[in-house]
């Protein structure tokens, strides 16, 4: 990534090339300065469904804003041909010299098919940059205040998507969810609680470890919904209060969260985390730099004038 300001260049992000940026678990507050960066300089911004309206509306003003998002019950077939056409547009829009972001929930690098989209864009030797970001299951163990390593109790954590085609997929191993010091991080399982767990238990699981629902990490709907592989179907059965995105956690660490959850710290409800980073920055811009945000408030705050002034006069 370009650092040390930009005293030699006008942008933070070059034309004709791609970034291929997280925009993190869903509340604005876990964006990156390198997302928030990005995002507010490129021309295009493409963004997906997981992608909440506060982060998308942080895009330039005169941005192209479009979403690509791919909607949760498409026939792999029909995604395959629209994230073919994605990968298509981010190349044929560097080409035409836009600054281009494409945005994503979570991590781009983790079930957001960012794979496809780079083997693209080196075909079309388009110049690329990921931004990374914090991913659904950090933001989980968070909220539900599980650790997902803990000493003697958990030494891996492990990713997996669980959508429907894992539960018909019969070459798929379930006995491994009973590899012990394991930590789980299951995505995309909200829909499939019930078959899974009957999976597992089938394979040898025990009927008692420990297992949790995370429904809407990171923003302030969060729910969290604990109990066993043995319980939790029941727990989450019609639960329409459960829209997702949800991640199950699953793992001796997740019994811990009983005895270490302790308090929780009070949200101020007016925090302001965009003041607090442009604050932190200011000691390291340099003189011009300084002048140039100044003149930036400034016009910011004539714009806004000039549109009262409008809407008084109309
Ligand atoms: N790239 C994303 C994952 C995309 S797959 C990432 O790194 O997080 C989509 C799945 O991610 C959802 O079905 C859900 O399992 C999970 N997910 C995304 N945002 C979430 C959130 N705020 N809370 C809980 N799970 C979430």
């Amino acid at each position: 990534m370009a650092s040390g300001g930009y005293g030699a260049v006008s942008s933070p992000v070059m034309a004709g090339c791609v970034y291929l940026v997280g925009a993190g678990p869903g509340s604005v507050d876990l964006l990156t300065l390198r997302a928030l960066e990005v995002l507010r300089s490129c021309d295009v911004v493409l963004h997906d469904r997981l992608v909440p309206p506060e982060v998308v509306r942080l895009a330039k003003p005169t941005a192209t804003v479009t979403y690509v998002g791919k909607g949760t019950d498409v026939s792999t077939a029909k995604m395959k041909v629209q994230q073919d056409d994605i990968s298509s547009q981010l190349v044929a829009l560097a080409k035409e010299g836009k600054s281009v972001c494409r945005l994503k929930g979570g991590d781009p690098s983790i079930f957001g098919r960012v794979g496809e989209e780079m083997e693209e864009l080196c075909a079309g030797e388009v110049p690329f940059e990921v931004v990374p970001a914090v991913t659904a299951c950090l933001a989980a163990s968070a909220d539900a205040r599980v650790p997902l390593t803990f000493r003697n109790c958990a030494t891996a954590v492990r990713v997996q998507t669980m959508n429907p085609s894992t539960i018909k997929d019969e070459r798929f191993d379930w006995s491994q969810f009973a590899a012990p010091g394991t930590t789980f991080a299951l995505y995309m399982g909200l829909n499939v609680v019930e078959g899974v767990t009957q999976k597992m238990l089938c394979a040898g699981v025990a009927p008692g470890t420990p297992m949790a629902l995370v429904d809407r990490a990171s923003l302030p709907e969060m729910q969290v919904v604990a109990g066993t592989v043995e319980t939790l179907p029941e727990l989450v059965k019609e639960r329409s209060d459960l829209p997702g995105p949800a991640l199950i956690l699953m793992g001796e660490v997740v019994g811990l969260r009983e005895r270490i959850a302790g308090l929780r710290a009070p949200v101020p409800t007016l925090g302001q985390p965009a003041i607090a980073s442009v604050l932190a920055q200011l000691p390291s811009l340099s003189d011009d730099e300084l002048r140039q945000l100044q003149q930036e408030v400034e016009e910011t705050r004539q714009q806004r004038k000039r549109k009262r002034e409008e809407l008084e006069a109309s």
